[in-house]
């Protein structure tokens, strides 16, 4: 959610990276340039072991899932005077590392010199699966309840519903929010026709992907399918199913 100037003259460096959705064909140039210009590459374990070849070699911080603020400090503190990159899936300034990184270095005071380094999203990766169902206005929204409010979410999806165009469902489902996409679905039913097509691709460019194109009515009837590693484009009123999928 922050801007920034990066007005350091320090001797670090610190990428904040992008790295697509998880195969190295998917990264962008720039993004492999900034890695391999890294003494020090900090993020996830899942992504980090997605990066293979391109982090040999050098220092690897890993840090699991949840300890987003201590792995933000920690590439902070280490770009004082060494090139790091701090490498979050899809785009960083989507759902991802980005502006806690940001927000950090912000409120320490700190002096680092940063690139933020875009990354292909998953919104994009699920959409060229599944054809081009985001080819004019669509919306983004998570499900994930841990930093929004569920009431915030429902309010957002009712009024991403009312208007009719796509939406693309982020952290559509997880252990703890077994509930959340069929209630999201539910409140799409109340705005779109049960024929309304949705695809469902899991795991977009890694080994195991897997992708549905279903209605809205199929979806709402078994979602047992879809899980955190699944992007959820729900259609808006013009979307048709041309072909249907594998
Ligand atoms: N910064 C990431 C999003 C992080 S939120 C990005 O820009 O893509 C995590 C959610 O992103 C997952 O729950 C899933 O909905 C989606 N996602 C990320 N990578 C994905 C992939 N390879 N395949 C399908 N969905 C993915």
């Amino acid at each position: 959610m922050a801007m920034s100037q990066s007005p350091s003259q320090g001797n670090g460096k610190l990428y904040i990276v992008g790295t697509g959705p998880g195969n190295l064909e998917q990264m962008t140039a720039r993004a492999v340039a900034a890695i391999e210009d890294s003494d020090v590459v900090v993020g996830n374990k899942f992504y980090l072991d997605m990066l293979g070849p391109l982090i040999d070699g050098k220092e690897v911080v890993e840090s699991s899932m949840g300890r987003e603020v201590e792995r933000a400090k920690k590439a902070v503190e280490l770009a004082r005077d060494r090139k790091v990159s701090m490498a979050s899936g899809g785009d960083a300034g989507v759902y991802g590392m980005a502006s806690i990184v940001l927000e950090i270095i912000e409120s320490g005071g700190e002096d680092v010199n940063v690139e933020v380094v875009p990354g292909v999203t998953a919104a994009s990766s699920a959409a060229s699966l599944l054809g081009s169902p985001l080819s004019s206005d669509f919306m983004v929204i998570s499900l994930s309840d841990l930093l929004t409010t569920w009431a915030e979410i429902e309010e957002r999806l009712e009024a991403a519903f009312t208007l009719g165009i796509p939406v693309v469902l982020y952290n559509p489902r997880s252990r703890r929010r077994k509930n959340n996409l069929a209630k999201a679905l539910a409140i799409a039913s109340k705005h779109l026709p049960a024929t309304t097509p949705i695809g469902v691709v899991k795991n977009c460019y890694r080994p195991d992907e897997q992708k549905k194109i279903l209605t809205l009515k199929e979806l709402r009837e078994d979602h047992s399918f879809v899980d955190m590693h699944s992007t959820v484009v729900v259609g808006g009123r013009t979307t048709r199913i041309w072909k249907v999928g594998d």
